[in-house]
């Protein structure tokens, strides 16, 4: 495991692409349950057999952004938009509280609505009621002042994913006016104001290459963030990428694994896009290094509305309502469940 994330840490791009593309193309059954081994490994070392629970909130699907992958982007007339207010956020809280979760991660698209006054509004009345619980916030790009006043009302954690490294990559996935120099910007504002910051990308995605899933690597070396979201991408039908397929099975695991070695200490969940690509999905996740899992307590009429993608999961072992399945399965790999705040270790206190 040692020599892997050595190898990680030290690879220049070209080595990365031929590590990525021998695990994508040559590697033998053997081989991937090894790397699965020592991304497992490295976890265990880090935090223990400790699988940590979050409490997701879709509070908004309304969003002035244009993402081409995505079902909530502003140009889908289709999608039904609804937004949350406080108070029911608050009560989602409230009974995330009392199944047991102690951290809440508020994600919406990127809602206008919720200026900086309404937003440090909600946190600071989550932080009232819950203080001991932390507040993750993933709502996009903003400046970095807003981002100081949402710190400063006591959001602990922050997730913004990059989408992808490289600069025509990120082009064909967004608008001229959404530039990835500016998310980059975004995450290391986050990161010097004091958030425990997450980075991520889609497996799969429309265009991507072993090359861009180098870059992306030596971004995450750079950034050096404490979360990474990482799931496959997955069509949706009113997307111009409705006819593009979601990678193979394993892709994902092999990407969360590297990942994993790559920043042993990361908070790696194993996401609802890779629970509903692949019926074991979650399993394969966990069994590939990752740590986190995010069941979903959204009021049930909104949850089918926030459709980032088709068929997306939100019912069973993904809702908070499913908690007894998801903790059974991951008992099932001998793994344990654990509804503390699960800080990055660099953050744990005491
Ligand atoms: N608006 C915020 C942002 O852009 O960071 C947060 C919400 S956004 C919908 C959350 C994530 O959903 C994106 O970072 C993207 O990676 C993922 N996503 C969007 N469309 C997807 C798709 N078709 N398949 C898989 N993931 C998707």
């Amino acid at each position: 495991a040692r020599q892997l994330s050595d190898f990680l840490a030290s690879a220049n791009k070209r080595e990365l692409l031929a590590l990525i593309r021998f695990l994508e193309e040559e590697a033998q059954e053997d081989d991937l349950f090894e790397l699965f081994r020592l991304a497992g490994e490295t976890r265990k070392a880090s935090y223990g057999d400790r699988v940590f629970f979050r409490g997701l909130i879709e509070f908004s699907s309304f969003c002035k952004n244009d993402c081409y992958y995505c079902g909530i982007r502003r140009s889908n007339r289709k999608a039904a938009r609804y937004r949350l207010t406080k108070n029911e956020i608050i009560d989602c809280c409230r009974s995330g509280y009392a199944l047991g979760f102690r951290t809440f991660v508020l994600q919406s698209g990127e809602d206008m609505f919720f200026s900086d006054e309404v937003l440090c509004g909600i946190v600071s009345g989550i932080k009232e009621l819950f203080p001991e619980c932390a507040v993750t916030l993933s709502v996009g790009e903003r400046s970095r002042e807003s981002y100081r006043r949402l710190f400063a009302a006591g959001t602990d954690r922050y997730l913004l994913r990059h989408e992808t490294a490289d600069e025509a990559h990120y082009a064909k996935l967004h608008p001229p006016e959404q530039a990835l120099k500016n998310r980059k910007r975004c995450l290391y504002d986050l990161k010097e104001l004091g958030y425990q910051v997450g980075a991520g990308l889609m497996v799969g995605s429309p265009f991507q290459t072993y090359e861009t899933l180098a870059e992306d690597i030596i971004f995450l070396r750079d950034l050096q963030p404490h979360m990474a979201g990482i799931g496959p991408f997955i069509p949706h039908k009113e997307t111009r990428f409705a006819g593009f397929p979601s990678p193979p099975p394993k892709s994902t695991p092999i990407l969360l694994s590297l990942v994993r070695c790559l920043l042993p200490k990361v908070l790696l969940p194993a996401t609802t896009a890779l629970a509903t690509s692949d019926k074991n999905g979650r399993e394969k996740g966990l069994l590939a290094g990752a740590n986190v899992v995010m069941p979903n307590l959204t009021p049930y009429e909104h949850r089918k509305d926030f459709s980032l993608y088709d068929n997306k999961l939100a019912t069973g072992s993904e809702a908070a309502e499913g908690l007894s399945v998801l903790k059974r399965q991951i008992k099932g790999l001998g793994l344990k469940p654990d509804f503390s705040r699960g800080d990055h270790a660099d953050f744990q206190k005491g």
